[in-house]
């Protein structure tokens, strides 16, 4: 199942449950309204049944009137995120902007600071007298559908609501400059989300999905999902010891070798530039850079 925060008409259409030739209201097929991702993650036990069976009495939207916004706009919690996660992506940073030098033997967090998300087809912003070393990096985003705590990687399946494409954008200089990752993934607009959610029952688990992103038409990264160093079970499990976890978190797994900042010279973003993030059986999200001063 899909589902999509939709703008019709640049009308906001709520969230929306996304088929081949349109799409449907939440609200309208269930008769009740859902503020948002969050909210509908929060109620998703109980209305899922329901869903499934009254959404076939529901017109669809053609996809033409449509377009898709960011599905989580404003995440509860900053965005948790994992370094170093495939082994040939550790390889290239060998040197680089972390002192942990080849494969970890523990999972690497950090977060991601967010004001809003974007969603595809929204810019990717940044003053150059900021930073000068924008990079993409294109990864699974798992989202959080339980409160949970101290859980075993055999529970972390169930933990899962959804899954969704993320471009944990980054400047290269201010994750230099200030040592922590922190503050160079968290400027505005660095967080693309999108374009829509899929539940987890859609994939088997763990999900095996090309990812892939290609800049100006050219493929940078391209990998599959289930190479990830730590799994997502692993990953999930970690951070629940001791860490209460909750509905509509946003963990990025990590992100596949070829980033800008792997290339001999770098290959960062600059003006204009468009940037597609692609995982098999989601979708594309597509966005454009527009740089200041
Ligand atoms: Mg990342």
């Amino acid at each position: 199942m899909k589902i999509a925060s939709c703008i019709r008409d640049r009308q906001v259409l709520g969230l929306c449950l996304v088929e081949e030739q349109g799409v449907k209201p939440l609200d309208t097929i269930l008769d009740m309204h859902f503020e948002n991702m969050v909210d509908l993650i929060e109620k998703w036990d109980e209305i899922q049944g329901e869903l499934i069976k009254k959404a076939a009495l529901v017109p669809l939207i053609p996809m033409t009137e449509i377009t898709f916004d960011t599905p989580v706009k404003v995440p509860k919690r900053n965005i948790l995120c994992v370094g170093k996660n495939y082994l040939e992506h550790a390889k290239e940073l060998e040197g680089q902007t972390s002192s942990i030098s080849g494969v970890p033997e523990y999972p690497i967090f950090f977060s991601k600071m967010v004001y809003e998300t974007i969603g595809t087809e929204d810019a990717i912003e940044f003053d150059k007298s900021v930073t000068d070393s924008v990079d993409y990096e294109v990864e699974l985003a798992v989202i959080i559908g339980k409160k949970i705590k101290n859980i075993t990687e055999e529970e972390a399946e169930a933990a899962i609501f959804g899954y969704t494409i993320g471009n944990d954008v980054s400047a290269r200089n201010l994750q230099v400059e200030h040592v922590q990752w922190y503050k160079g993934k968290s400027l505005d607009t660095f967080m693309p989300l999108g374009p829509v959610v899929v539940t987890k029952e859609t994939f088997a688990y763990p999900p095996k999905l090309k990812i892939e992103c290609w800049v100006n038409g050219e493929v940078r990264q391209s990998d599959y999902t289930d190479n990830l160093i730590f799994s997502l079970s692993r990953l999930i499990s970690t951070l629940s010891q001791g860490m209460t976890l909750l509905p509509g978190d946003v963990i990025l797994t990590g992100t596949p070798s070829g980033v800008g900042m792997g290339f001999k010279p770098p290959k960062y973003l600059k003006n204009g530039d468009e940037v597609i993030c692609k995982i098999e059986g989601i979708g594309t999200l597509k966005n454009h850079v527009v740089t200041k001063n």
